[in-house]
């Protein structure tokens, strides 16, 4: 049993190096993380496969360390659930238009199952028939490496304004195969 939902906990939410008692740091956080799992349990209901979570929450020290890593995040990522994040200053000319913090991000985890095409098709299908409102859907792999996972999003809408939605301007759906270093715009038909 999830104290979330029925198969979602907070500690599946926490950052790299949390111990399981983590919880949420603001109700705001706490907030974003249930609207989050709720979506992944109407996932998980049609899925009928467990499905864990590499990456939930993530903190500015995350970030670094995925930089130095060899991974591609982002300092606008919805990983961040709602943290004001103090934007790198060499990132700063890709997205000054938001100043020297963002703090638009709504949550995000990189989902993988044993079947990891299927819950991608499973996501999509979802998403598509309206069961889930999710944000934003990426199917990210990196096939040197043998990375593959689904990022997914909640939808900016349950936070902010058409306004600020417009201005961040994520769209619906990506696909990768080399790590997030580039992305192609749309549904991997490939695969669904
Ligand atoms: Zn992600």
């Amino acid at each position: 049993m999830g104290d979330i939902t029925k198969n979602f906990s907070f500690y599946e939410y926490r950052p790299k190096g949390a111990n399981k008692s983590w919880l949420p740091t603001s109700k705001y956080m706490k907030y974003l993380i249930t609207k989050h799992a709720e979506m992944m349990q109407i996932i998980r209901d049609k899925h009928r496969k467990g499905i864990t979570f590499n990456s939930a929450v993530r903190n500015l020290s995350d970030y670094k360390r995925l930089l130095n890593a060899g991974y591609f995040p982002s300092p606008t990522s919805d990983h961040f659930f709602g943290q004001a994040i103090k934007i790198p200053e060499k990132e700063k000319f890709k997205i000054s238009k938001f100043g020297r913090f963002y703090s638009f991000s709504v949550g995000a985890v990189d989902a993988v199952s044993n079947d990891i095409k299927q819950l991608y098709r499973d996501i999509v299908s979802l998403n598509k028939s309206g069961d889930i409102d999710s944000g934003q859907i990426i199917y990210e792999s990196h096939q040197d490496k043998g990375w593959e996972w689904i990022h997914i999003s909640t939808n900016r809408h349950l936070s902010f304004s058409d306004g600020i939605c417009n201005l961040v301007g994520k769209h619906k759906y990506l696909h990768t195969y080399n790590g997030g270093k580039s992305y192609e715009v749309g549904i991997d038909y490939g695969i669904f």
